[in-house]
């Protein structure tokens, strides 16, 4: 009997173990409820809800199929040890995983454990990641190798365990059936995304089809955002839906629009309708480098596992305290740092799980370089606040948007001017920053400015009702470039920088010009 052990990646479609497994003969799914998964620094309830509700859809469809999902609660390797004194196993089937560091230790002890109690263990690549890469020559290759790759085939059947193997299970292990519990209620959120298969086949069809015609310009507006982006990151990050998968729907829905493009020939009456179809185009170019950069990022933690607690460029973890000044971390984490647009998307994502990259770069940037706060505490609030938080993309991002790669260039986003492009009707942060909404659009960007007379007409008062900025926008600015800059020229003259890039660059750009 094959141990089939579900971790992120809540499927059965394109499911290379499942696959495996089922050809292999008899199946055992199992998730397993971990403790230590569950309080580590970096969880929120608002992932083991997500979590749940795609565990409901995959119950169901394992049930459906005839192998019923077995949830033990419990640490690993305990857990599989206690399965195979009972039932007759005889390998594991899993996806690589990366994640945090947890789960890498976790993975770790599970092989160890395997290897003494010689039971095969068998892993097979579940993204664009490759375990053990030698070299970064080469990746995107082997990336496009990966998704172009024909999907593992979905069971239709599984032969199972039998009844009485299971009932020799301690029954704790064997969830209930149930699939028709509402989605989950997280306190202190008012919208948040639903986990399962059918949504994420819902998000991916209509992203293709209806949503993502003006994805591209739209994606960096924090109200656009919400309808334009594809929202499938919570899903590839539980692994609902494949990057294999959203790749190819991509590619498919691509080809069938050249498809349509030819059709309608070159006349003048049909430009507007060319027009469209060339948008569409447009962005699923975009999407499908997003795709891309997904695995990019996360194959740098792969590499390399310590990027999740320490820079990539060790010098510029002396600049920045780990132990954060409390009173920024907190005015920043609860949407009091007086700039109404970084409040905003602070308030937003804790209230709904989702920002867009560009005001996830944004609020990073803020907490780096205006409150000077080191990227690891501040990252590890947004862990939190994101529902899709995915370890490899999430640390590798944080520490780019700090500036702390050596590498990449140093972009300290200036608030004022982000709100001024992208919230220039002040919709989101009247939104999210009610205490602002009477004020005129033009007075949003710098409140503070705002004559007292015109506040008192709206019946409010900076500094009472809504904060003061907490740190001075000019020369906070300055002290962050100055001293970036300055770390990133010893990083290259130390030659750490030319490392980080030999290691984890993405050869778009040589060395040189990647590290102006
Ligand atoms: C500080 C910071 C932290 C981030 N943390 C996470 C995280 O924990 N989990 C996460 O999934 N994304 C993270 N991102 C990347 C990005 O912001 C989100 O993937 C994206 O906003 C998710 O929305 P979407 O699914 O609608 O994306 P879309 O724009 O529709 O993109 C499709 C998919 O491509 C991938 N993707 C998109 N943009 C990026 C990017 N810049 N880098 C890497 N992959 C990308 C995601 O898997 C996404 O679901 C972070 C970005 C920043 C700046």
């Amino acid at each position: 009997m094959q141990l089939l052990w579900f971790k992120r990646d809540l499927r059965l479609h394109d499911h290379a173990p499942l696959a495996a497994a089922a050809a292999a003969g008899r199946v055992l799914p199992v998730y397993v409820h971990e403790p230590e998964l569950l309080t580590t620094t970096d969880h929120d309830p608002r992932h083991a809800a997500f979590v749940e509700e795609c565990l409901q859809e995959l119950r169901v469809a394992l049930a459906e199929r005839g192998a019923p999902l077995l949830e033990p609660h419990g640490v690993l390797p305990d857990v599989f040890e206690a399965l195979c004194e009972q039932l007759p196993i005889t390998a594991i089937y899993a996806h690589e995983e990366c994640g945090n560091g947890t789960s890498y230790a976790r993975d770790r002890r599970v092989r160890a454990w395997a290897r003494r109690r010689g039971l095969a263990m068998h892993e097979f690549q579940g993204s664009g990641v490759v375990r053990r890469l030698a070299s970064r020559d080469g990746w995107h290759e082997q990336w496009l190798q990966h998704v172009r790759a024909p999907r593992a085939a979905t069971p239709l059947r599984i032969t199972g365990a039998t009844a009485d193997e299971l009932s020799r299970v301690p029954q704790q292990f064997v969830a209930p059936r149930n699939a028709s519990t509402p989605p989950m209620h997280v306190p202190g959120m008012v919208e948040r995304q639903t986990g399962g298969r059918t949504h994420a086949e819902r998000l991916l069809g209509s992203f293709l089809q209806e949503r993502g015609e003006h994805y591209r310009v739209a994606m960096s507006s924090p109200s656009e955002a919400i309808d334009a982006c594809s929202r499938l990151s919570p899903h590839l990050t539980w692994g609902t839906l494949s990057v294999r998968e959203a790749y190819q729907a991509a590619r498919g829905r691509a080809a069938q629009l050249r498809d349509e493009l030819k059709g309608l020939g070159r006349t003048a009456s049909n430009l507007s309708q060319r027009e469209t179809l060339a948008r569409w185009q447009q962005s699923l170019v975009s999407f499908a480098s997003r795709i891309e950069w997904r695995d990019h990022f996360i194959q740098k933690l792969e590499s390399e596992p310590a990027l999740e607690y320490r820079s990539y460029a060790p010098i510029f973890d002396n600049v920045w305290s780990l132990e954060p000044d409390a009173e920024r971390l907190d005015a920043w984490r609860e949407g009091r740092t007086g700039y109404p647009l970084v409040d905003a998307c602070m308030r937003s994502v804790h209230a709904t799980g989702w920002l867009t990259f560009r005001m996830r770069a944004m609020v990073m940037s803020f907490a780096s370089h205006y409150l000077w706060l080191h990227w690891r505490p501040a990252g590890l609030v947004l862990a939190r606040a994101f529902t899709d938080y995915e370890p490899g993309i999430h640390w590798m991002q944080c520490q780019m948007q700090a500036g702390v790669t050596g590498i990449n260039t140093i972009r300290i986003y200036n608030p004022i001017k982000q709100a001024a492009e992208h919230d220039a009707a002040g919709d989101f942060v009247r939104r999210w920053v009610p205490e602002l909404s009477a004020l005129p659009t033009a007075d949003l960007l710098r409140p503070w400015d705002a004559p007292p007379l015109m506040q008192q007409m709206h019946g409010m008062h900076i500094g009472r009702d809504y904060p003061r900025p907490i740190v001075p926008h000019e020369a906070s600015y300055t002290h962050a470039r100055d001293t970036l800059h300055t770390l990133k020229q010893a990083a290259q003259q130390q030659g750490v920088s030319r490392r980080v890039w030999q290691q984890h660059g993405s050869r778009k750009t040589p060395f040189n010009a990647s590290t102006r």
